[in-house]
């Protein structure tokens, strides 16, 4: 079989020509495959005739912005998609719109930090199909009026269902599951984002939390299921 069979794809959507021509550079030599899309109606083109192993996404792009690619990409697929944003203040908007990302990255991105997040994500998009089955037979979890059905992928509090995305309900799975344990953030991007041996930004796991929180407790500030241990980390009890 040719090596070109086994090589994992990847969509760059990225309308700067000479940040796609590195990012492409940089993804060839880490032994992907690529297509570029220039502008967004390009980019949600290719990436719907699908194929792609992962969709690294940038936000302001001509014709159709980010944010629309990828609300529109989600609605028929579960690629991984990283987004790219310039600016820091993006970030919350990308993670309060409840687009779908799977990930982000802050321009300019450090190539080896971006290569992570690109590995990590086809990884756990990949194990997910292997695990589904035995993470079905999860039984749910109850904590003081919050429930996690594991099966049905499902979370309620006093019975109301809580509309989390992807990340947030994965990372509550996790810590629930292991009540009491105190998780430092580069544990949590360990074990939750699958980042092996990964220690720069984490402040993924920051923004991640304090969206849980927000849909999670009655009050954030007095949080009465995920809790901060100072200075090492966070715990669910
Ligand atoms: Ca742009």
């Amino acid at each position: 079989m040719p090596e070109t069979a086994h090589k994992k794809r990847i969509l760059v959507v990225e309308d700067e020509k000479n940040i796609a021509m590195l990012l492409a550079y940089n993804l060839m030599q880490a032994g992907y495959a690529y297509d570029i899309a220039y502008d967004g109606e390009d980019g949600l083109k290719k990436a719907l005739s699908g194929g792609y192993d992962l969709i690294l996404l940038d936000l302001m792009l001509p014709k159709l912005d980010g944010f629309e690619v990828c609300r529109r990409i989600r609605e028929k697929l579960s690629t991984p998609i990283i987004i790219a944003t310039a600016r820091v203040e993006e970030v919350d908007k990308v993670m309060g719109l409840d687009i779908g990302a799977d990930d982000y990255v802050t321009k300019p991105f450090p190539m080896n930090e971006l290569l992570a997040r690109i590995k990590a994500n086809i990884r756990r998009s990949s194990n997910e199909v292997v695990t589904a089955p035995t993470e079905a037979a999860d039984r749910t979890i109850s904590i003081r009026g919050l429930e996690i059905d594991p099966e049905k992928y499902q979370v309620t509090r006093d019975g109301t269902p809580l509309e989390l995305t992807k990340k947030e309900y994965e990372l509550l799975v996790f810590m629930a599951k292991n009540q009491g344990t105190v998780y430092s953030r580069e544990q949590l991007l360990e074990e939750v984002w699958g980042y092996e041996g990964f220690y720069g930004d984490t402040s993924s796991v920051d923004v991640t939390v304090s969206r849980l929180r927000a849909k999670l407790e009655v009050d954030a500030g007095k949080p009465e299921y995920l809790f901060t241990k100072r200075g090492m980390g966070y715990y669910i009890k």
